[in-house]
C-alpha cells in the first residue's frame, strides 16, 4: 500500500509522461494486432522459427491434444475469445498456441535460471504473431483451448527448487487448495502490511493443511537472489481485451517452506524499477495480471478450492471468474477478496478498463464496476463477485460501511456485508522474534526483557547521535508518512513532547512536508529527536527493541502491523482507537494494571498528547506497573495462528464438502 502512496507521489511526476506512453502503448498494442492480422500471411517467419520448432512441435502438439487441451485450456479460451475474437478466433487461436510452442523449445532452459530470457520472449512476442500462420492448421481443430493446453504438453517443466518443505502434523480440518493473488509479498517485493501478509498467512496456512500457491507478478525489480531461484514453468499467449493482442504469459516458480510461488512474468507490464508507478500504467498492468493469473491455473491444471485475492490490483480475478472464465476449470473454484486498505481502489474510466479487460457490457453497470457513471471501479467490481470479502479487522469491517471510512463505497459495502468480515492480521514469529533477531543489539525474551531492552535502548541512541541515556523515555514512530498515518497529530505536538527526558526516533518516507517537519524537528532538538528519512527494514527492528513506546495515532487503520510488532518486542504502543488499532490495543488501566498500551478515541492531537502524558506518567512514576504492562504484551499472542484458522473457517464454510 504504501508503494501507492509513493508511486502517487512520483506519478504526479510522470503522469502527463505516462498518458502519452499509455497512448502509445495503447497504439502499440494496436499495431501488433495489425502485423498479426498480416503476419499470417508471410511465410517468413515462419521459416526462421521452423528449424528449432519442426522436431517439437510435432510432439508437443500431439500429446497435448490427447491429454489435458480438453479441460484446461478449452474453458478459458472459449469465454474470452469466444466473445470479442470468435469471428477473427479462427486465424488467432492458431497464432497464439503455436507460437508458443515454437519459441520455448529454443528459449525455455535459459529461461528458466535466468530472468533475462524472459524479456526476450516478451519482445519475441510481439514479433511472432507472423508464425503463427504456418501452424494455423493444426491449431484450428481445438480453437482457443490448444493455446493453453499445447503450451502445457509443451513445458514438462523444470523441476522447481525446493526448499525445506515443512514436516506435515496431524490436521484436525480437511486439506483445501487456495491460489493467493496479489500484487506484492515479502520478501520478494514489499511496500507496506500487504507484503507481509501475502507473506505470513500463506506459511501459517500450510500448517493448518492447505495446498497454496502464491501468484504475483515477476517484477523486473525483484532480487536477483530470487529470480535466480525461480524455475521455468511454462508459458503461453493470451488475449486481453480489445487490444487485439496476444500476449506472452510465462511462469516462474519457486517453492519454499512449502508454498509455491509462481510468478507471472511479462517483461513489457513488470519492468518498472517499483511494482507500482501510476494509474496510467497500473491499470493495464494489473487487467492483465489479474486475467493471466487465472490463464495460468487452467494452463497449470491446478484449479484450487479457493481464489484468494488481494487489493484492487487482484480486485478483477473474481469478475474475470464469473464471466470470461466461467465455463473454465478456474471458474468453479470459491473466490475471497480481502481488502488490506479501502483507500485504493483502482478507479479509471470505463473504456480504458473495458479496452484492457474485454469484460461483458453487463459487468460495467452501477451494482458493479461503474462508479459515478463515468468510471470504473476495480475493487468495486471485485466486491460485487467475490463469494466473500474480508478485511483486516473487525472494527474496519465495520467502519467502511460508513460515510467517514467507506471512502464512497460504504453503500456498496454495506449492501454486500452479508459475505463481509473482519479477520485481524497477526505477525510472522519467524520474522520477528526479539530472542533470535540478528538486527539488535541484544538478543531477549520475556525472561530478561527488562535488563536487555534497555541495552538495546542504549545501541539505538548511540547509533543514531542521540544523548545515551536509558533513564529517558524513547518515544518511537515506523510509518510510511502519509496522511493516513496520524502524522499532523504528531507534529503539532512535538514541542509539547521534548520536556528533556523524552527522545523522539522516526523512521519513515513519504509526503515531503512530514519528511521535512521532522527534519526541522531533528534540528531544533539535537540529540533528543532523530529523523530518520528512509526505508530501512534492519533500522524499524532496532526501534521496535529499543524504543519504550511508539506512535500510531492513525486517522484510519485497517489493521496495523507496527503496534503488533512493538508489543511483541516489548513496546508499549500508543494508538488512536480505530480499525485495527482498536481491536489489537486494549487501554491500560490505572486501576487494576491491565491493559496493552495507552489509547486516544477522537483524532484529536489533544487526545493524543493526554495519551503520551498517560504513558509517560506510568513509565516515570510507576516503573513496577510499566514493567508488568511490557511482559504482557510480550507474551500476548499476535501471532497468526488465530487469525489463519479463521481464514480456514471461511474456506471450508465456503467449501462444505
Ligand atoms: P501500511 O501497510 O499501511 O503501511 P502496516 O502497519 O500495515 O502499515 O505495515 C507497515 C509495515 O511496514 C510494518 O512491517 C513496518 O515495520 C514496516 N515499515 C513501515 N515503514 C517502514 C520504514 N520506513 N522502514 C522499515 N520498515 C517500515
Amino acid at each position: 500500500m504504501k508503494g501507492r502512496v509513493v508511486v502517487a507521489q512520483k506519478k504526479a511526476q510522470s503522469t502527463q509522461k505516462k498518458t502519452a506512453e499509455a497512448k502509445g502503448a495503447s497504439t502499440s498494442a494496436k499495431k501488433p494486432a495489425e502485423s498479426v492480422k498480416a503476419a499470417p500471411v508471410k511465410s517468413e517467419p515462419v521459416t526462421k522459427t521452423e528449424p528449432a520448432a519442426k522436431a517439437e512441435p510435432a510432439k508437443k502438439t500431439e500429446p497435448a491434444a490427447k491429454a489435458e487441451p480438453a479441460k484446461k485450456t478449452e474453458p478459458a479460451a472459449k469465454a474470452e475469445p469466444a466473445e470479442k475474437v470468435e469471428p477473427a478466433k479462427k486465424a488467432e487461436p492458431a497464432e497464439k498456441v503455436e507460437p508458443a510452442k515454437k519459441a520455448k523449445p529454443a528459449a525455455k532452459k535459459p529461461a528458466a535460471k535466468k530472468t533475462k530470457p524472459a524479456a526476450k520472449k516478451a519482445v519475441a512476442e510481439e514479433t511472432k504473431p507472423a508464425e503463427p500462420a504456418a501452424e494455423a492448421a493444426p491449431v484450428a481443430e481445438q480453437p482457443a483451448a490448444p493455446a493453453a493446453e499445447t503450451v502445457a504438453a509443451a513445458e514438462p517443466v523444470a523441476e522447481p527448487v525446493v526448499e525445506a518443505a515443512p514436516a506435515q502434523p496431524q490436521y484436525d480440518t480437511p486439506r483445501r487448495s487456495v491460489a493467493f493473488i496479489g500484487s506484492e509479498c515479502h520478501p520478494f517485493v514489499k511496500t507496506g502490511g500487504l507484503g507481509d501478509v501475502m507473506y505470513a498467512l500463506p506459511r501459517e496456512l500450510v500448517k493448518q493443511n492447505c495446498d497454496v500457491r502464491v501468484i504475483l507478478p515477476r517484477y523486473a525489480c525483484i532480487p536477483q537472489k530470487y529470480q535466480d531461484k525461480m524455475v521455468y514453468r511454462g508459458e503461453f499467449y493470451m488475449d486481453l481485451g480489445e487490444t487485439g493482442r496476444s500476449y506472452y504469459v510465462g511462469i516462474m516458480e519457486y517453492i519454499w517452506d512449502g508454498v509455491v510461488y509462481d510468478f507471472i512474468d511479462n517483461q513489457e507490464f513488470f519492468s518498472a524499477g517499483n511494482p507500482y508507478v501510476g494509474l496510467v500504467e497500473d491499470i493495464p498492468k494489473y487487467c492483465f495480471f489479474s486475467k493471466a493469473a487465472l490463464a495460468a491455473l487452467n494452463y497449470m491444471n491446478w484449479i484450487p478450492d479457493i481464489i484468494h485475492c488481494h487489493d484492487w490490483q487482484a480486485a478483477l480475478v473474481p469478475v474475470f471468474q464469473k464471466t470470461l472464465f466461467k465455463d473454465s476449470p478456474v471458474g468453479h473454484a470459491k473466490s475471497v477478496l480481502t481488502i488490506h486498505n479501502l483507500r485504493f481502489q483502482g478507479i479509471y474510466n470505463i473504456p480504458t478498463i473495458r479496452y484492457w479487460t474485454g469484460l461483458p457490457a453487463e459487468v460495467f453497470n452501477m451494482g458493479a464496476l461503474q462508479q459515478a457513471w463515468r468510471d470504473a471501479n476495480m475493487l468495486k467490481g471485485g466486491l460485487a463477485y467475490a463469494d466473500r470479502i474480508t478485511t483486516v479487522s473487525n472494527t474496519y469491517a465495520w467502519e467502511i460501511q460508513t460515510p467517514e471510512y467507506g471512502e464512497k463505497l460504504e453503500d456498496h459495502l454495506r449492501y454486500h456485508s452479508y459475505k463481509l468480515r473482519g479477520i485481524v492480521n497477526g505477525i510472522d514469529y519467524g520474522m520477528w522474534n526479539p530472542a533470535t533477531d540478528p538486527a539488535l543489539a541484544v538478543n531477549y525474551d520475556i525472561t530478561n526483557v527488562l535488563e536487555r531492552k534497555p541495552q538495546n535502548k542504549l545501541a539505538l541512541q548511540k547509533e543514531l547521535g542521540l544523548v545515551e541515556d536509558e533513564g529517558k523515555l524513547v518515544v518511537g514512530l515506523i510509518s510510511r508518512l502519509t496522511n493516513q498515518k496520524g502524522l499532523d497529530l504528531v507534529n503539532a505536538i512535538v514541542p509539547q513532547i521534548m520536556d528533556g527526558n523524552t527522545q523522539v526516533v522516526v523512521l519513515g518516507t513519504g509526503d515531503k512536508e512530514y519528511e521535512d517537519t521532522f527534519r526541522y524537528y531533528e534540528n531544533a532538538y539535537k540529540g533528543m529527536f532523530s529523523a530518520c528519512i528512509q526505508y530501512d527494514e534492519s533500522r524499524a527492528h532496532r526501534i521496535y527493541a529499543g524504543a519504550d513506546v511508539l506512535l500510531v495515532p492513525s486517522r484510519f487503520e485497517p489493521c496495523g502491523l507496527t503496534q503488533l510488532n512493538a508489543m511483541h518486542y516489548g513496546t508499549l504502543p500508543i494508538v488512536r482507537e480505530t480499525g485495527g488499532l482498536k481491536d489489537t490495543v486494549e487501554p491500560y488501566n490505572v486501576f487494576n494494571g491491565g491493559g496493552n498500551g495507552f489509547t486516544f478515541d477522537r483524532y484529536d492531537a489533544g487526545l493524543l498528547l493526554d495519551a503520551i502524558n498517560r504513558a509517560k506518567t506510568e513509565y516515570f512514576t510507576s516503573r513496577y506497573h510499566w514493567d508488568e504492562v511490557v511482559q504482557r504484551d510480550m507474551a500476548k499472542d499476535v501471532s497468526w495462528t488465530n487469525s489463519a484458522r479463521q481464514y480456514k473457517d471461511l474456506y471450508l464454510e465456503l467449501t462444505p464438502w
